[in-house]
Order: structure tokens, then C-alpha cells, then sequence
């Protein structure tokens, strides 16, 4: 397999996904970005799937395909997993990352606010987890990973339908990975606490100094934090691992 510039290979020489097809959504940007990467890094051909693809950015994304598609379109998930097919080869990884957050409290929430956060975050993911999941069960191999959060664990003010969304993921998670392990199927989420993105740039000073003070690390993540979780689950080292739930956030929720 031909390596893009800045893939490298794993300590002892091959590239530990090389040979993979991987689709990311939302990794035009932030964590996505970095998982994009990651793969990328081990060696895997990297599909991203966004809504914004600026192919005029100084910046471009480690991905081989780039496919401009909202991941609220259900029924686009089944051609956009067809398309990277074709490109790319048997697709054996997807990260559903794409997310957005909308932060009100539940009596001040919009119903139109309620459901865009659903459709996005849950909805959308299961589209394309079920899209994905449809063509590797066929070879009885792939491993998917939900990016889920640690307020879909535990509560937090102002996040209702971020929170219902993300703790969706993980039962959808554990549901799957019942379904899929005895087709060869590891399904996954990672639940990160506060990493450094536009997502969280756009908050208030407090809100990052309160994440702070609650890590036990003394430290905010970094996409890159979540990102190796994600090549690890993805890879045959986690070849044990399903319908786990791995919290990333310097011991928040410790
Ligand atoms: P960003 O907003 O930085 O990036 C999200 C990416 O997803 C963007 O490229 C965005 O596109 C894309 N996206 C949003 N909606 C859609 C859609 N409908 N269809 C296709 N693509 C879409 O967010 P983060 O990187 O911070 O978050 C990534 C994931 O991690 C999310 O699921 C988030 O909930 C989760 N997470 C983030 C945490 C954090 O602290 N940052 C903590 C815990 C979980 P566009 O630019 O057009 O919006």
C-alpha cells in the first residue's frame, strides 16, 4: 500500500492499520481532525465525511476521500459507505465523531434546538454505524467507535440534549456490540472530558477553568489525547475489547 506523507509506521516497522479503509465523520475539524490523522498515521486509507469540506484550506485533513455530506441525511450514509467502498477498498474501521452541542437549560431549550442536537449526534451516528456495520458483516470483520462524552455518563447543566444524545451512544454501543461481536464486530465508544476545540473555544473562560479544576491531571485534553484512544480501539490490539466505554478526560469524572 502506498503511504501518504506523514504516515509512519508502529515501533518494529509495519504500520499497525495498514491495510485498513476507515471512514471518520466530522473530521474535517477537532477531535475528528485528529483521529483522522491518527489512522492515517498507522497507515489506514482515511475517509472523512463532513458537512464543510474547504478544499481551499491551507490546513487539509489526512484524509484520502474527502465527501461532503451531512450525516442527518439517513439514507445518504448507505452511498456515502458505497463511494469510499469503491475508492478506497473494504472499509474495517468507522469513527462516528460528527457532533454539535446547542447549551440552554431544559425550560429555555427549543424543540427545533432538542432535536437538531438528536439527529445529529445520535441519529446520524447510528445511520452511518448501521451503514458501515451492513458491508462488514458480510466479511465478519471491523471495529467501530462511537464518540460519545463524559456528560452522557453523569449530568450537567445546560446540556439536555447533548447529554440524552451522547448517553444514547452508549447504549447504542453495548446494544451493537451484542449484535455484531458474533459477526467478528467490536463496537466501542470513547467518552472524552473537555478537549481544546472550536466546539469548546466558543465557551465562556469559567466553564474551561471549572473542567480544569475538576481533572485530576491538571490539564484540558487535546484532540490527540482522544485521538490515539480511538487508533488503539480500532486496532487488533483491542482485539478483546467490545462495548466498552473508555473515558478520556484526565480523571473528571475520577
Ligand atoms: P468541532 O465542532 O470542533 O468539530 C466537529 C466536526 O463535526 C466539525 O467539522 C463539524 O462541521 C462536523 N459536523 C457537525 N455537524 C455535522 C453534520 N450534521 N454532518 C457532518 N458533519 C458535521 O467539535 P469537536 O471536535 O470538539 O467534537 C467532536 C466530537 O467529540 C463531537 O461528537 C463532540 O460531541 C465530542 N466531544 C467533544 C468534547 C470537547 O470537549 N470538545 C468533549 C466530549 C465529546 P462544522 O464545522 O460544519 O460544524
Amino acid at each position: 500500500m502506498t503511504r501518504t506523507p506523514g504516515e509512519t509506521a508502529a515501533p518494529g516497522g509495519t504500520p499497525r492499520a495498514a491495510g485498513e479503509v476507515a471512514l471518520v465523520t466530522g473530521g474535517f475539524r477537532g477531535i475528528g481532525r485528529a483521529i483522522a490523522a491518527a489512522l492515517a498515521r498507522d497507515g489506514a486509507a482515511v475517509a472523512i465525511v463532513d458537512r464543510e469540506i474547504d478544499a481551499s484550506a491551507e490546513r487539509q485533513p489526512s484524509g484520502r476521500l474527502l465527501l461532503k455530506r451531512d450525516v442527518r441525511d439517513f439514507e445518504g450514509a448507505g452511498s456515502a459507505v458505497a463511494e469510499i467502498e469503491e475508492r478506497l477498498g473494504p472499509l474495517t474501521i468507522a469513527v462516528l465523531n460528527a457532533g454539535i452541542s446547542r447549551d440552554a437549560p431544559s425550560w429555555k431549550l427549543a424543540e427545533e434546538e432538542w432535536r437538531e442536537v438528536i439527529d445529529v449526534n445520535l441519529t446520524g451516528a447510528f445511520a452511518y454505524a448501521r451503514a458501515s456495520a451492513r458491508v462488514m458483516r458480510e466479511r465478519r470483520r471491523g471495529s467501530i467507535v462511537f464518540i460519545s462524552s463524559i456528560n452522557g455518563l453523569r449530568g450537567k447543566f445546560g446540556l439536555a440534549s447533548y447529554s440524552a444524545s451522547k448517553a444514547g451512544l452508549i447504549g447504542l454501543t453495548r446494544t451493537l456490540a451484542r449484535e455484531l461481536g458474533p459477526r467478528g464486530i467490536r463496537v466501542n465508544a470513547v467518552a472524552p472530558g473537555f478537549i481544546r476545540t472550536d466546539l469548546t473555544g466558543r465557551l465562556e473562560r469559567r466553564f474551561l477553568d471549572q473542567a480544569l479544576s475538576e481533572t485530576a491531571l491538571g490539564r484540558l485534553g487535546e484532540p490527540e489525547d482522544v485521538a490515539d484512544v480511538v487508533a488503539f480501539l480500532a486496532s487488533p490490539r483491542a482485539r478483546h475489547i467490545t462495548g466498552a466505554v473508555i473515558c478520556v478526560d484526565g480523571g473528571q469524572t475520577a
